[in-house]
Protein backbone atom coordinates (compact mmCIF):
# COMPACT_ATOMS: atom_id res chain seq x y z
CA UNK A 1 0.00 0.00 0.00
CA UNK A 2 1.22 3.47 -0.76
CA UNK A 3 0.75 6.28 1.77
CA UNK A 4 1.64 9.79 1.72
CA UNK A 5 2.73 11.88 4.66
CA UNK A 6 2.65 15.63 3.66
CA UNK A 7 1.43 19.23 5.16
CA UNK A 8 -1.62 21.07 5.60
CA UNK A 9 0.43 24.60 5.66
CA UNK A 10 3.41 26.45 5.18
CA UNK A 11 5.52 23.52 6.72
CA UNK A 12 7.14 22.80 9.63
CA UNK A 13 4.09 20.71 11.07
CA UNK A 14 6.50 17.95 12.24
CA UNK A 15 5.99 15.80 9.11
CA UNK A 16 9.75 14.31 9.76
CA UNK A 17 8.69 13.27 13.06
CA UNK A 18 5.24 11.17 11.97
CA UNK A 19 7.35 9.77 8.85
CA UNK A 20 9.86 8.48 10.91
CA UNK A 21 7.07 6.99 13.31
CA UNK A 22 5.13 5.19 10.15
CA UNK A 23 9.51 4.22 8.84
CA UNK A 24 9.05 1.82 11.81
CA UNK A 25 6.51 -0.53 9.53
CA UNK A 26 7.91 1.10 5.86
CA UNK A 27 9.68 -1.20 3.32
CA UNK A 28 10.00 2.13 1.11
CA UNK A 29 10.65 5.83 2.03
CA UNK A 30 10.50 8.19 -1.30
CA UNK A 31 10.96 11.67 -1.80
CA UNK A 32 9.39 13.24 -4.14
CA UNK A 33 9.20 16.52 -4.53
CA UNK A 34 11.42 19.56 -3.03
CA UNK A 35 15.06 19.87 -2.28
CA UNK A 36 17.38 20.55 0.51
CA UNK A 37 15.74 23.83 0.90
CA UNK A 38 13.73 22.65 3.87
CA UNK A 39 14.35 20.05 6.63
CA UNK A 40 12.84 17.72 8.75
CA UNK A 41 13.94 17.45 12.22
CA UNK A 42 14.18 13.85 14.01
CA UNK A 43 14.95 12.82 17.52
CA UNK A 44 15.40 9.40 17.68
CA UNK A 45 17.63 6.45 19.70
CA UNK A 46 20.59 7.86 17.73
CA UNK A 47 20.46 11.43 18.33
CA UNK A 48 18.37 14.75 16.60
CA UNK A 49 18.88 15.06 13.42
CA UNK A 50 17.77 17.39 10.66
CA UNK A 51 17.33 15.72 7.09
CA UNK A 52 17.16 17.99 3.81
CA UNK A 53 17.18 15.53 1.38
CA UNK A 54 17.77 12.03 2.71
CA UNK A 55 14.00 10.57 3.67
CA UNK A 56 13.51 9.33 7.04
CA UNK A 57 13.53 6.21 6.34
CA UNK A 58 17.13 6.32 6.61
CA UNK A 59 17.41 5.62 10.44
CA UNK A 60 15.64 2.16 9.86
CA UNK A 61 17.97 -0.73 8.64
CA UNK A 62 14.80 -2.84 7.11
CA UNK A 63 13.65 0.38 4.70
CA UNK A 64 14.89 1.71 1.29
CA UNK A 65 15.25 5.42 0.93
CA UNK A 66 14.12 6.52 -2.57
CA UNK A 67 15.16 10.38 -4.01
CA UNK A 68 12.30 10.21 -6.66
CA UNK A 69 12.79 11.97 -9.45
CA UNK A 70 10.74 14.88 -8.74
CA UNK A 71 13.47 15.98 -6.22
CA UNK A 72 16.00 18.67 -6.85
CA UNK A 73 18.82 16.61 -6.47
CA UNK A 74 22.04 18.50 -4.61
CA UNK A 75 24.41 15.81 -4.85
CA UNK A 76 26.90 17.37 -2.37
CA UNK A 77 24.28 18.07 0.40
CA UNK A 78 23.53 14.38 -0.24
CA UNK A 79 26.69 12.89 0.71
CA UNK A 80 27.29 15.41 3.76
CA UNK A 81 24.07 13.93 5.06
CA UNK A 82 24.72 10.67 4.98
CA UNK A 83 28.55 10.99 6.20
CA UNK A 84 25.89 13.54 8.79
CA UNK A 85 24.35 10.43 10.05
CA UNK A 86 26.73 7.50 9.91
CA UNK A 87 29.38 9.56 12.12
CA UNK A 88 26.71 9.16 14.58
CA UNK A 89 26.95 5.26 14.44
CA UNK A 90 23.51 5.26 12.20
CA UNK A 91 23.98 2.10 10.01
CA UNK A 92 24.59 3.39 6.07
CA UNK A 93 20.99 3.58 4.84
CA UNK A 94 20.21 1.67 1.73
CA UNK A 95 19.55 4.11 -0.92
CA UNK A 96 18.10 4.52 -4.29
CA UNK A 97 18.65 7.82 -6.27
CA UNK A 98 16.02 8.34 -9.61
CA UNK A 99 17.71 8.10 -13.08
CA UNK A 100 15.27 10.92 -13.66
CA UNK A 101 16.03 12.97 -11.01
CA UNK A 102 17.29 16.61 -12.00
CA UNK A 103 20.36 17.70 -10.13
CA UNK A 104 21.61 21.19 -8.88
CA UNK A 105 23.91 22.54 -10.45
CA UNK A 106 26.37 24.80 -8.38
CA UNK A 107 25.73 27.74 -10.55
CA UNK A 108 21.59 27.16 -9.72
CA UNK A 109 22.74 27.86 -6.13
CA UNK A 110 24.51 31.24 -7.09
CA UNK A 111 22.11 32.65 -9.33
CA UNK A 112 19.51 32.09 -6.28
CA UNK A 113 21.98 34.33 -4.55
CA UNK A 114 22.68 36.58 -6.72
CA UNK A 115 18.92 37.28 -7.48
CA UNK A 116 18.45 37.53 -3.44
CA UNK A 117 21.06 40.31 -3.53
CA UNK A 118 19.45 41.73 -5.87
CA UNK A 119 16.10 41.95 -4.74
CA UNK A 120 17.27 42.82 -1.84
CA UNK A 121 14.36 44.11 0.64
CA UNK A 122 11.89 42.62 -2.25
CA UNK A 123 13.00 39.36 -2.12
CA UNK A 124 10.74 35.95 -1.92
CA UNK A 125 12.83 34.92 1.56
CA UNK A 126 15.18 32.18 -0.85
CA UNK A 127 17.26 29.84 1.25
CA UNK A 128 19.13 30.12 -1.49
CA UNK A 129 19.49 26.22 -2.02
CA UNK A 130 19.17 27.00 -5.57
CA UNK A 131 15.63 26.01 -5.72
CA UNK A 132 13.87 28.04 -7.87
CA UNK A 133 16.84 28.33 -10.31
CA UNK A 134 16.69 24.70 -10.24
CA UNK A 135 13.13 24.07 -11.72
CA UNK A 136 13.39 27.10 -13.70
CA UNK A 137 16.00 25.27 -15.89
CA UNK A 138 13.88 22.05 -15.23
CA UNK A 139 10.90 23.67 -17.02
CA UNK A 140 12.90 25.71 -19.59
CA UNK A 141 14.68 22.05 -20.57
CA UNK A 142 17.97 22.81 -20.18
CA UNK A 143 18.15 21.10 -16.61
CA UNK A 144 20.52 17.76 -15.78
CA UNK A 145 19.56 14.77 -15.03
CA UNK A 146 21.79 11.71 -13.12
CA UNK A 147 21.41 9.90 -16.35
CA UNK A 148 22.99 12.70 -18.63
CA UNK A 149 26.18 11.80 -16.49
CA UNK A 150 26.72 8.65 -18.09
CA UNK A 151 26.84 9.69 -21.52
CA UNK A 152 30.38 12.27 -21.13
CA UNK A 153 30.45 13.55 -24.95
CA UNK A 154 26.81 14.68 -25.18
CA UNK A 155 27.13 16.14 -21.91
CA UNK A 156 29.96 18.11 -22.77
CA UNK A 157 28.12 19.56 -25.14
CA UNK A 158 25.15 20.22 -23.47
CA UNK A 159 26.91 21.88 -20.72
CA UNK A 160 28.50 24.15 -23.89
CA UNK A 161 25.25 25.27 -24.69
CA UNK A 162 23.40 26.19 -21.51
CA UNK A 163 25.94 27.90 -20.12
CA UNK A 164 25.77 30.40 -23.36
CA UNK A 165 22.66 31.96 -21.44
CA UNK A 166 23.82 31.46 -17.96
CA UNK A 167 26.91 33.85 -19.11
CA UNK A 168 25.10 36.27 -20.54
CA UNK A 169 22.93 37.17 -17.03
CA UNK A 170 25.79 36.50 -14.67
CA UNK A 171 27.77 39.41 -16.37
CA UNK A 172 25.49 41.46 -17.58
CA UNK A 173 22.53 41.52 -14.64
CA UNK A 174 24.49 40.43 -12.15
CA UNK A 175 28.13 41.81 -12.61
CA UNK A 176 29.86 38.41 -11.44
CA UNK A 177 32.29 35.53 -12.54
CA UNK A 178 30.95 33.56 -15.45
CA UNK A 179 30.75 29.80 -15.98
CA UNK A 180 33.84 27.77 -17.68
CA UNK A 181 32.65 24.41 -19.23
CA UNK A 182 35.55 22.11 -18.22
CA UNK A 183 35.26 23.16 -14.70
CA UNK A 184 31.75 22.21 -14.64
CA UNK A 185 32.18 18.84 -16.04
CA UNK A 186 35.22 18.45 -13.82
CA UNK A 187 32.30 19.05 -10.88
CA UNK A 188 29.38 16.76 -12.80
CA UNK A 189 32.41 13.99 -13.10
CA UNK A 190 32.61 14.12 -9.28
CA UNK A 191 29.31 13.75 -8.55
CA UNK A 192 28.61 10.97 -11.35
CA UNK A 193 31.07 8.72 -8.70
CA UNK A 194 29.46 9.49 -5.66
CA UNK A 195 26.01 9.01 -7.12
CA UNK A 196 26.92 5.96 -9.47
CA UNK A 197 26.41 3.26 -6.77
CA UNK A 198 22.54 4.24 -6.08
CA UNK A 199 21.19 5.05 -9.51
CA UNK A 200 18.29 3.11 -10.33
CA UNK A 201 15.02 2.85 -12.56
CA UNK A 202 12.69 4.29 -9.39
CA UNK A 203 9.53 3.97 -11.24
CA UNK A 204 10.03 0.35 -12.23
CA UNK A 205 11.24 -0.53 -8.52
CA UNK A 206 8.27 0.68 -7.46
CA UNK A 207 6.12 -1.27 -9.81
CA UNK A 208 7.39 -3.87 -8.91
CA UNK A 209 7.02 -3.17 -5.17
CA UNK A 210 3.88 -2.08 -5.64
CA UNK A 211 2.73 -5.51 -7.01
CA UNK A 212 4.38 -7.36 -4.04
CA UNK A 213 2.19 -5.54 -1.87
CA UNK A 214 5.26 -3.22 -0.21
CA UNK A 215 4.33 -1.01 2.28
CA UNK A 216 5.24 2.50 0.60
CA UNK A 217 5.36 5.94 2.24
CA UNK A 218 6.01 8.96 0.07
CA UNK A 219 7.55 11.96 2.08
CA UNK A 220 6.43 15.67 1.43
CA UNK A 221 8.25 18.62 2.01
CA UNK A 222 6.64 21.93 3.05
CA UNK A 223 2.83 21.90 2.85
CA UNK A 224 -0.27 23.04 1.17
CA UNK A 225 -0.02 26.68 1.01
CA UNK A 226 3.59 26.26 -0.62
CA UNK A 227 2.29 24.83 -3.63
CA UNK A 228 2.91 26.69 -6.51
CA UNK A 229 -0.83 26.02 -7.69
CA UNK A 230 -2.77 26.04 -4.83
CA UNK A 231 -0.59 27.92 -2.28
CA UNK A 232 0.13 31.63 -1.98
CA UNK A 233 1.85 32.10 -4.98
CA UNK A 234 4.53 33.61 -5.79
CA UNK A 235 5.44 33.43 -1.66
CA UNK A 236 5.42 29.55 -2.59
CA UNK A 237 8.31 26.87 -3.14
CA UNK A 238 8.91 25.72 -6.77
CA UNK A 239 7.46 22.07 -6.74
CA UNK A 240 4.26 21.01 -5.81
CA UNK A 241 4.00 19.91 -2.11
CA UNK A 242 0.79 18.38 -2.67
CA UNK A 243 -0.02 14.22 -2.38
CA UNK A 244 -0.69 14.20 -5.87
CA UNK A 245 2.12 15.17 -7.01
CA UNK A 246 3.42 12.04 -4.76
CA UNK A 247 2.38 9.97 -7.90
CA UNK A 248 5.00 12.14 -10.59
CA UNK A 249 7.87 12.30 -8.72
CA UNK A 250 8.36 8.92 -7.71
CA UNK A 251 6.53 7.36 -10.83
CA UNK A 252 3.48 6.08 -9.96
CA UNK A 253 0.08 5.65 -10.54
CA UNK A 254 -2.27 8.21 -8.82
CA UNK A 255 -4.68 5.53 -7.85
CA UNK A 256 -2.11 3.93 -6.04
CA UNK A 257 -2.30 6.35 -2.85
CA UNK A 258 -4.50 5.05 -1.00
CA UNK A 259 -3.74 6.74 2.39
CA UNK A 260 -2.76 10.40 2.54
CA UNK A 261 -1.89 11.64 5.92
CA UNK A 262 -1.95 15.42 6.31
CA UNK A 263 -0.12 16.94 9.10
CA UNK A 264 -1.10 19.57 10.80
CA UNK A 265 0.12 21.42 13.71
CA UNK A 266 -1.79 22.78 16.85
CA UNK A 267 -0.36 26.40 16.21
CA UNK A 268 0.87 28.08 13.21
CA UNK A 269 4.52 28.92 12.26
CA UNK A 270 5.64 30.09 8.40
CA UNK A 271 8.83 30.92 7.35
CA UNK A 272 9.67 33.91 4.22
CA UNK A 273 7.14 36.36 2.98
CA UNK A 274 3.73 36.22 2.04
CA UNK A 275 0.28 36.65 4.09
CA UNK A 276 -0.02 34.96 7.34
CA UNK A 277 -3.53 35.64 8.49
CA UNK A 278 -3.53 34.31 12.24
CA UNK A 279 0.31 35.63 12.82
CA UNK A 280 1.06 37.08 16.21
CA UNK A 281 3.72 39.18 17.13
CA UNK A 282 5.86 40.59 20.11
CA UNK A 283 6.31 38.62 23.46
CA UNK A 284 2.98 36.51 22.62
CA UNK A 285 5.36 35.23 19.76
CA UNK A 286 8.53 35.00 21.30
CA UNK A 287 6.71 32.85 23.73
CA UNK A 288 5.36 30.52 21.58
CA UNK A 289 8.64 30.48 19.11
CA UNK A 290 10.41 29.82 22.92
CA UNK A 291 8.34 27.23 23.79
CA UNK A 292 7.33 25.61 20.08
CA UNK A 293 8.53 22.45 18.94
CA UNK A 294 11.02 20.77 19.81
CA UNK A 295 13.72 23.51 21.17
CA UNK A 296 12.00 26.35 19.35
CA UNK A 297 10.87 27.58 16.02
CA UNK A 298 14.06 28.32 14.20
CA UNK A 299 14.18 27.53 10.76
CA UNK A 300 16.00 23.65 10.26
CA UNK A 301 17.57 24.98 7.48
CA UNK A 302 18.53 27.97 7.90
CA UNK A 303 18.28 28.32 11.50
CA UNK A 304 15.71 31.44 10.83
CA UNK A 305 13.14 32.41 13.98
CA UNK A 306 9.84 31.69 12.21
CA UNK A 307 6.74 33.41 12.20
CA UNK A 308 4.25 32.59 14.87
CA UNK A 309 0.33 32.31 14.82
CA UNK A 310 -2.48 31.12 16.16
CA UNK A 311 -4.03 27.85 14.65
CA UNK A 312 -5.78 28.70 11.64
CA UNK A 313 -9.21 26.93 10.96
CA UNK A 314 -9.45 28.58 7.12
CA UNK A 315 -6.08 27.46 6.14
CA UNK A 316 -6.17 24.09 7.69
CA UNK A 317 -9.57 22.87 6.31
CA UNK A 318 -8.34 24.23 3.02
CA UNK A 319 -4.71 22.74 3.06
CA UNK A 320 -6.33 19.38 4.18
CA UNK A 321 -8.83 19.25 1.08
CA UNK A 322 -6.56 20.53 -1.41
CA UNK A 323 -4.21 17.53 -0.18
CA UNK A 324 -6.90 15.25 -0.31
CA UNK A 325 -6.57 14.03 2.98
CA UNK A 326 -7.68 10.64 4.16
CA UNK A 327 -6.10 10.78 7.81
CA UNK A 328 -5.17 14.20 10.04
CA UNK A 329 -1.98 13.83 12.12
CA UNK A 330 -2.46 16.97 14.66
CA UNK A 331 1.03 17.77 16.24
CA UNK A 332 3.03 19.52 18.83
CA UNK A 333 -0.41 19.70 21.10
CA UNK A 334 1.77 19.54 24.30
CA UNK A 335 3.50 22.57 23.82
CA UNK A 336 -0.14 24.80 24.39
CA UNK A 337 -0.49 23.14 27.75
CA UNK A 338 0.88 26.78 29.00
CA UNK A 339 -1.78 28.88 28.03
CA UNK A 340 -4.80 30.02 29.98
CA UNK A 341 -7.04 30.20 26.78
CA UNK A 342 -6.19 29.21 23.56
CA UNK A 343 -7.44 31.78 20.83
CA UNK A 344 -7.92 30.03 16.88
CA UNK A 345 -8.62 31.35 14.07
CA UNK A 346 -12.07 30.71 12.66
CA UNK A 347 -12.96 33.01 9.73
CA UNK A 348 -11.39 35.37 7.43
CA UNK A 349 -13.08 38.93 7.16
CA UNK A 350 -12.59 40.52 3.67
CA UNK A 351 -13.66 43.61 3.09
CA UNK A 352 -16.81 43.57 5.82
CA UNK A 353 -17.25 39.89 4.92
CA UNK A 354 -16.58 37.00 6.93
CA UNK A 355 -15.73 33.41 4.95
CA UNK A 356 -13.86 30.29 6.26
CA UNK A 357 -13.73 30.07 2.46
CA UNK A 358 -9.48 30.50 1.96
CA UNK A 359 -9.10 32.95 -0.94
CA UNK A 360 -6.36 33.50 -3.57
CA UNK A 361 -3.56 35.57 -2.82
CA UNK A 362 -4.98 39.18 -3.58
CA UNK A 363 -7.56 38.94 -1.41
CA UNK A 364 -5.54 36.77 1.56
CA UNK A 365 -3.38 39.77 1.24
CA UNK A 366 -6.87 41.90 2.86
CA UNK A 367 -7.84 39.33 5.62
CA UNK A 368 -8.16 40.24 9.00
CA UNK A 369 -8.56 36.75 11.49
CA UNK A 370 -11.91 35.95 13.15
CA UNK A 371 -10.68 34.97 16.87
CA UNK A 372 -12.37 32.70 18.84
CA UNK A 373 -10.81 31.54 22.22
CA UNK A 374 -10.86 28.13 23.95
CA UNK A 375 -9.78 27.58 27.39
CA UNK A 376 -6.29 26.00 27.86
CA UNK A 377 -5.59 22.89 29.58
CA UNK A 378 -2.52 24.20 31.50
CA UNK A 379 -1.17 20.55 32.20
CA UNK A 380 1.46 18.96 30.78
CA UNK A 381 0.21 16.38 28.09
CA UNK A 382 3.27 14.40 27.67
CA UNK A 383 3.49 10.85 28.18
CA UNK A 384 -0.62 10.50 28.08
CA UNK A 385 -0.71 7.31 25.06
CA UNK A 386 -4.69 6.80 25.76
CA UNK A 387 -7.34 9.58 24.31
CA UNK A 388 -9.67 9.94 27.43
CA UNK A 389 -6.58 10.26 29.18
CA UNK A 390 -6.34 13.65 28.05
CA UNK A 391 -7.78 16.74 30.06
CA UNK A 392 -11.15 17.44 28.71
CA UNK A 393 -9.83 21.02 27.46
CA UNK A 394 -7.71 19.77 25.25
CA UNK A 395 -10.12 17.31 24.20
CA UNK A 396 -12.54 20.01 23.41
CA UNK A 397 -9.47 21.85 21.45
CA UNK A 398 -8.59 18.59 19.30
CA UNK A 399 -12.95 17.89 18.79
CA UNK A 400 -13.56 21.99 18.04
CA UNK A 401 -10.61 21.74 15.03
CA UNK A 402 -11.36 18.55 13.59
CA UNK A 403 -14.96 19.76 13.20
CA UNK A 404 -13.73 23.11 11.82
CA UNK A 405 -11.66 21.97 9.29
CA UNK A 406 -13.93 18.79 8.16
CA UNK A 407 -11.29 16.02 8.22
CA UNK A 408 -10.69 13.33 10.86
CA UNK A 409 -7.87 13.63 13.26
CA UNK A 410 -6.82 10.12 13.96
CA UNK A 411 -3.33 10.78 15.05
CA UNK A 412 -2.27 13.29 17.80
CA UNK A 413 1.10 14.36 18.34
CA UNK A 414 2.61 15.31 22.57
CA UNK A 415 5.93 15.48 21.80
CA UNK A 416 8.98 15.18 19.58
CA UNK A 417 9.62 11.39 19.84
CA UNK A 418 8.80 8.40 18.19
CA UNK A 419 6.39 7.19 20.91
CA UNK A 420 5.29 10.28 21.43
CA UNK A 421 1.49 9.80 19.66
CA UNK A 422 -2.04 8.84 20.59
CA UNK A 423 -3.98 6.93 18.06
CA UNK A 424 -8.01 7.76 17.75
CA UNK A 425 -10.22 5.10 16.48
CA UNK A 426 -12.04 6.96 13.75
P1 LIG B 1 8.69 19.10 9.34
O1 LIG B 1 9.54 19.79 8.33
O2 LIG B 1 7.24 19.13 8.98
O3 LIG B 1 9.18 17.75 9.69
O4 LIG B 1 8.77 19.97 10.65
P2 LIG B 1 9.98 20.31 11.62
O5 LIG B 1 11.21 19.60 11.30
O6 LIG B 1 10.04 21.78 11.75
O7 LIG B 1 9.39 19.68 12.95
C1 LIG B 1 8.85 20.41 13.88
C2 LIG B 1 9.62 20.37 15.17
O8 LIG B 1 8.72 19.94 16.14
C3 LIG B 1 10.80 19.44 15.28
O9 LIG B 1 11.76 20.03 16.13
C4 LIG B 1 10.22 18.19 15.91
O10 LIG B 1 11.15 17.44 16.68
C5 LIG B 1 9.20 18.78 16.80
N1 LIG B 1 8.01 18.00 17.02
C6 LIG B 1 7.32 17.19 16.16
N2 LIG B 1 6.21 16.73 16.75
C7 LIG B 1 6.18 17.27 18.00
C8 LIG B 1 5.27 17.22 19.08
O11 LIG B 1 4.22 16.59 19.03
N3 LIG B 1 5.59 17.93 20.21
C9 LIG B 1 6.72 18.68 20.31
N4 LIG B 1 6.96 19.34 21.42
N5 LIG B 1 7.60 18.77 19.30
C10 LIG B 1 7.32 18.08 18.18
Amino acid sequence: MVQAIVGANWGDEGKGKITDMLAQEADIIVRFQGGANAGHTIVNSYGKFALHTLPSGVFNDHTTNIIGNGVALNIPVLFNEIKSITDKNVPMPKLLVSDRAQMVMPYHIKLDEYEEERLAGKSFGSTKSGIAPFYSDKYAKIGFQVSELFDEASLKEKIERVIVQKNVILEHLYHKPTLKVDEIFDTLMEYKSMVEPYVCDVSAYLYEAIKEGKNILLEGQLGSLKDPDHGIYPMVTSSSTLAAYGAIGAGIPPYEIKKIITVCKAYSSAVGAGAFVSEIFGDEADELRRRGGDGGEYGATTGRPRRMGWFDCVASKYGCRIQGTTDVAFTVLDVLGYLDEIPVCIGYEIGGEITTDFPTTTKLEKAKPVIKTLPGWKSDIRGIRNYEELPENCRNYIEFIEEQIGFPITMVSNGPGRDDIIYRKK
